[in-house]
């Protein structure tokens, strides 16, 4: 295909609002594409030239589209960027200065530049990309110019989502959305779009060998809920219970040669664990996928810390510093692959046993501390000894079952029986603010120092807590300055029940 036609395509879709119409303009040019460049199209379409979770960014401003513009057309930066700040789009810049020749470049062409430009570093790369840019520029014409001049710049934005592909993939091949479950299913355990679209095109509707990789994430499994340990039993049969670690869930990828981790959204976090990098030591396989949850350790006391400071690390800079402050566990609850092999299928029971074999934990790893239990008695006891060791809980698994990637259904579940017991709130809300008060010490330099919070209740408004920890300075500011833009004289009508202790000095 010519990079001019799906420039044809980008257009459409940048003038759709309609996720059907949408669907219905991708799934035609899915059927216009070849097998062979049909995946490059789907990462164009996302801005990219990788799957969303490598960690392959241009990481290049508009000044440097600007000059790669100007080389192209043999102008001044000068003029390209005051018909920027006239256009206020690159995208549009460039197309209003391209020429109207435009040549015959073809999506694997503009693709293989494209990746060049995002994977050259190193001393004098800056001059290079710009000639890799603008060349492409030169052989452009001006349709193409504009979404070539965004793509660099991550301006693409054509507004939909990967759900989007999956529905157009199943138009494509079904006529119909009837295969969207399917595709979905293969996206869950290889979560790499291009890739599905490919083997979709070559294939037919064949599906079934879309098989998990490493360095592909899977997508993670979820927990269900269920009110009590009686009802877990009855519904799950014999089951698996683990300590739930309150940190960041990371899929380990190992090879011996690399090491790669994702989050639960598929982002690649391999730069926030350096110290993975020796994991090797603790692994017994050439490859494995592990689930495991990243929980920081107080150096001093060996005990477990909160998911809030576990998190400092999350601020990409001082990575070595958070390391000494913050040393990290990785509690594996699962195995997902190891040699070539998925174990997705196999039961729990099966995939925890190859586990413990190949597992060997010294420094970085440990294994989910388990019972496997058909009592409910016994599932509460090992619930509130974690309770009393200051962890979260527990998280119950079924023994027979597969590993569900991307579901949230029965197989794992998570404890909350205590909650309504012990009043400890351990899920988010979504609440209103109903007024302020001014506080005291330092606070007062803000104007606040707490806010009521409340929810609906039919036609009115009850309260729930006051809040006066857990924001910073900043937000305090930010929330007074909020706050006083909607402030009333009186307390509002539908405001019913507010206790005294709880009226606030100001009412919003
Ligand atoms: P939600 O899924 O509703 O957004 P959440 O992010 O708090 O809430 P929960 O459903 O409460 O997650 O708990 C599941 C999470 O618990 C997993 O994603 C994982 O990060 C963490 N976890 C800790 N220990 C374990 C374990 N042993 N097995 C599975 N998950 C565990």
């Amino acid at each position: 295909m010519l990079f001019s036609r799906l420039a044809q395509y980008f257009k459409r879709i940048e003038a759709t609002t309609s996720r059907n119409a949408i669907t219905e303009i991708l799934a035609d040019l899915f059927r216009t594409a070849h097998s062979d460049e049909i995946d490059k199209i789907v990462y164009l379409l996302q801005g990219r030239v990788v799957p969303l979770y490598e960690a392959v960014e241009f990481g290049v401003a508009d000044k440097f589209v600007i000059r790669a513009i100007a080389k192209a057309y043999g102008k001044g930066p000068d003029s390209v960027t005051r018909e920027f700040k006239k256009e206020g789009d690159v995208g549009k810049a460039a197309e209003k200065m391209a020429g109207t020749k435009g040549q015959k470049i073809s999506v694997a062409e503009v693709y293989e530049k494209l990746y060049e430009l995002a994977t050259t570093g190193g001393v004098g790369s800056q001059e290079k990309k710009i000639t890799i840019l603008a060349d492409l520029f030169g052989a452009s014409d001006p349709l193409s110019a504009r979404f070539l001049a965004r793509i660099p710049l991550d301006k693409l934005r054509l507004g939909f989502s990967e759900m989007t592909i999956l529905d157009s993939l199943s138009w494509m091949a079904a006529g119909d959305k009837s295969l969207r479950p399917r595709l979905e299913d293969a996206y869950n355990v290889r979560a790499d779009i291009g890739y599905i679209a490919k083997v979709l095109k070559e294939r037919g509707k064949g599906l079934s060998h879309v098989r998990a990789r490493v360095g592909v994430p899977i997508l993670a499994a979820l927990c269900q809920r269920l009110p009590n340990a009686d009802e877990m039993i009855k519904k799950m049969g014999t089951v698996s219970v683990e300590s739930k670690y309150d940190g960041a869930r990371v899929q380990i990828h190992y090879t011996k040669k690399e090491v790669k981790t994702f989050s639960r959204n598929l982002e690649n976090t391999t730069a926030m664990f350096p110290e993975l990098a020796e994991v090797g030591k603790e692994i017994d396989a050439n490859e494995v996928i592990l689930d495991s949850e990243a929980v920081g350790v107080n150096p001093k006391t060996g005990r477990f810390i909160p998911f809030q400071e576990t998190m400092t690390r999350k601020r990409k800079h001082n990575i070595d510093a958070a390391r000494i402050n913050v040393p990290l566990k990785f509690v594996v609850f699962d195995l997902l692959y190891k040699n070539g092999k998925s174990l997705l299928e196999l039961p729990l029971s099966a995939r925890r046993k190859e586990l413990e074999k190949t597992v060997k934990p010294e420094k970085y790893l440990m294994l989910s501390p388990n019972i496997v239990t058909s009592d409910p008695q016994e599932l509460r006891r090992f619930h509130n000894e974690q309770l009393g060791k200051g962890l979260e809980g527990v998280v119950v698994k079924k023994r027979e079952s597969p590993y569900t990637p991307g579901r949230r259904n029965f197989s794992w579940v998570k404890f909350k029986e205590e909650e309504g017991r012990t009043g400890k709130l351990t899920d988010t809300i979504d609440a209103v603010i109903m007024g302020y008060s001014r506080g005291q010490g330092k606070r007062s330099g803000f104007g606040i120092g707490m806010f009521l919070v409340g929810v609906r209740r039919a036609d009115a408004f009850v309260t729930v807590s006051k809040v006066g920890t857990g924001v910073s300075d900043s937000m305090w500011k930010e929330l007074y300055g909020k706050l006083e833009a909607i402030k009333t004289k009186d307390q509002p009508k539908e405001y019913k029940e507010v206790n005294k202790l709880f009226t606030p000095d100001v009412w919003v």
